[in-house]
C-alpha cells in the first residue's frame, strides 16, 4: 500500500496504537449511551491506562518518523502520516505527563463546580476553577509554542495551521455584515421569531421513527453505521466500517431531535467516506474539527434547512407526527429555520449561531493573552453579547457559564463551529451557489450530493492539513464572504 519502506514500518507498527484507540472508541460511546452508573469509576481507570498505553505506543514511533521526515519520494498519503504523527508526537513530547494529569484533576473538579455554579447562576463559585484552567491553559501553550499569539498555540490543537490572525480576519467580515442583516431579516419578518410548533410535546416513539426515516433518507448504510441514544448528541469513528451517532428526545420541539440526527449523520457520511485503503491509518479519519463540523453543517443546515428538502422529508414527519396536520410544507419550513436573538448557543440559528462562537473568541484570546482577567470575563462577555445582539443577559447562567466547554479545558475549540459554518457555504458556493444542491434535492437524488462531498473531501481523510485541503477542493480557505453569500441568498428579505 505504501512505497515507502519506512512508512510502511511505521504503520506496521500503528496498528498498536490504532488498537488502544479502537478499544477507548468502545469505551467511550459505551459510557455514554449503555454504562449504568457504577461503571464510571472502573471505566475512568481503564481509559485511563489505555491513553498512557496509547501514548507510549506513539512515542515508540518517534525514531521513525524522524527517519521518515527526511525521506525526499513520499506521496501525498505517506506525507500525511508523517505529518499527523508528528503532531501527535509533538504533543506527547512537548507537554509533560505531570501537567497532562494536573489538567485532567483540575478540570474534574472544575467540571463538578460548574455544574452547581451554573445552577445558582453564581460565576464567582467557578472563578477560581476557572482561574487555575486559564493558567494551565497558557502553561500549555508555552510548552507547545507559538509564533505570533499564545492563543494560536491552542487553536492549532483543534484547526491544523489555523492562528488568531485567521479568526480575527474571519470574524472582522463576518460579524458587521451578519448584525446588518439580523436587523433586516427581524424587520421583514419573513422568518419567524418564534412558532407555535416550539412547545408541540411528541412521543419519543413516534420520533424515533421519524429519525429511522431520516437515516434511512439519507442512505446511511445499515451494516457500518448504528444510532443511539445520549443526553449530549455525538458521533464516533469506531472504525472505518463501524461509525455510531447518538441522538436525543427531549418531548417538545422536534425539531431539536431531528436536526441533531441529520448533524451527527453529516459528521458519520465524513467519518464512513474516507477512502477505505487509509483504514487502520493515522489519517483515517477527517482532516480537523472545523472540516468535520463543515460535512454536519452542511447536511443539518444547507440541505436539511432547504424548502427543497423539508419537502422531501415531509411525507416522512407527517406519518409518523400526527400533530402536525394543518402546517404545510412552507409552514415546517418556517419552523425550521426560525431567527430570533437567543442567549444560549445550543438553540441559536443558523444566522445568529456565529455570533455566540465570536463571543467566545474574543473572550478567550484576551484571557489567554492576559489582557483581561479572569474575573473581569462576565462584564466582557456581557458587554460584548450586547454589542452583538443589542440584548444584555440576565444572569450568568445565561451568560458566562452556559457550556461545559471551559470546565474541561477546551480553549481554542468554539472557533471550529464557525469554520464548520464557513467551510459548509463554501461546498454551496462551489456547487454553483446552491444550484447543483437544489437540483438534486428537486430529483430526490441525495446519493449525488454525498457523491460530491465524498469524491471532493471525504475520501483523503486527514491526508492534506485543512488549509491545504480547501486550497485543492475550493481554491481558497475559510472565506467567510461564502457564508455572507449564502445567508444573502437564504435570507436577504
Ligand atoms: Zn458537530
Amino acid at each position: 500500500m505504501t512505497r515507502n519502506p519506512i512508512v510502511g514500518d511505521i504503520l506496521k507498527r500503528y496498528t498498536q496504537v490504532w488498537a488502544i484507540n479502537h478499544s477507548m472508541a468502545v469505551l467511550g460511546w459505551d459510557m455514554e449511551t449503555h454504562m449504568p452508573e457504577g461503571g464510571a469509576r472502573p471505566r475512568g481507570m481503564a481509559t485511563g491506562e489505555l491513553a498512557v498505553m496509547a501514548q507510549k505506543a506513539t512515542l515508540d514511533l518517534d525514531g521513525l518518523v524522524r527517519k521518515a521526515e527526511k525521506a525526499k519520494d513520499l506521496d501525498d498519503m505517506e506525507r500525511g502520516v508523517v505529518r499527523v504523527l508528528r503532531r501527535n508526537l509533538d504533543f506527547f513530547l512537548k507537554i509533560p505527563p505531570e501537567l497532562v494529569a494536573e489538567i485532567q484533576r483540575v478540570t474534574t473538579e472544575a467540571t463538578v463546580v460548574w455544574r452547581t455554579a451554573r445552577k445558582k447562576s453564581d460565576f464567582r463559585q467557578f472563578r477560581p476553577h476557572l482561574d487555575k484552567i486559564v493558567q494551565l491553559e497558557r502553561k500549555v501553550a508555552d510548552k507547545l509554542g507559538y509564533e505570533k499569539h499564545p492563543y494560536d498555540a491552542l487553536l492549532d490543537q483543534f484547526e491544523e495551521g489555523f492562528t488568531v490572525r485567521d479568526a480575527d480576519a474571519v470574524y472582522a467580515r463576518l460579524i458587521p455584515a451578519t448584525k446588518k442583516l439580523l436587523a433586516k431579516v427581524t424587520a421583514a419578518h419573513v422568518y419567524p421569531a418564534k412558532h407555535s410548533l416550539e412547545s408541540v410535546r411528541y412521543d419519543s416513539g413516534a420520533m424515533e421513527r421519524v429519525n429511522e426515516g431520516v437515516i434511512e433518507m439519507l442512505r446511511m448504510p445499515k451494516a457500518r453505521f448504528r444510532m443511539d441514544v445520549s443526553t449530549h448528541p455525538f458521533t464516533t469513528q469506531i472504525a472505518s466500517d463501524d461509525v455510531r451517532i447518538t441522538t436525543r428526545y427531549e418531548g417538545t420541539n422536534f425539531k431539536s431531535s431531528l436536526y441533531s440526527t441529520i448533524h451527527e449523520s453529516g459528521h458519520a457520511m465524513y467519518s464512513l467516506g474516507v477512502d477505505e485503503k487509509l483504514a487502520y491509518t493515522p489519517v483515517g479519519d477527517g482532516a480537523s474539527f472545523g472540516i468535520h463540523e463543515s460535512q454536519s453543517r452542511f447536511w443539518e443546515n444547507v440541505v436539511g434547512r432547504s424548502r427543497e428538502f423539508v419537502k422531501l422529508m415531509s411525507p416522512l414527519l407527517r406519518r409518523d407526527l400526527t400533530f402536525l396536520r394543518g402546517h404545510d410544507d412552507e409552514d415546517l419550513y418556517l419552523y425550521f429555520n426560525t431567527v430570533r436573538r437567543s442567549f444560549i448557543r445550543v438553540e441559536a440559528d443558523e444566522l445568529t449561531y456565529n455570533f455566540h462562537t465570536a463571543l467566545r473568541y474574543e473572550v478567550e484570546k484576551k484571557v489567554i493573552a492576559g489582557e483581561v482577567g479572569v474575573s473581569e470575563i462576565p462584564s466582557l462577555w456581557n458587554d460584548t453579547f450586547d454589542d452583538y445582539f443589542g440584548i444584555r443577559p440576565k444572569s450568568d447562567a445565561e451568560g458566562v457559564l452556559q457550556d461545559i466547554h471551559w470546565s474541561n479545558g477546551s480553549f481554542g475549540y468554539f472557533a471550529t463551529y464557525t469554520l464548520g459554518n464557513v467551510v459548509a457555504s463554501m461546498i454551496w458556493h462551489k456547487m454553483k451557489n446552491g444550484a447543483q444542491i437544489q437540483g438534486a434535492l428537486e430529483k430526490g437524488d441525495i446519493a449525488a450530493l454525498k457523491s460530491w462531498v465524498g469524491s471532493n473531501i471525504h475520501r483523503y481523510g486527514a491526508i492534506y492539513a485543512p488549509k491545504e485541503l480547501q486550497l485543492k477542493v475550493f481554491g481558497e480557505a475559510y472565506n467567510p464572504e461564502r457564508l455572507l453569500q449564502y445567508f444573502d441568498a437564504k435570507f436577504a428579505p
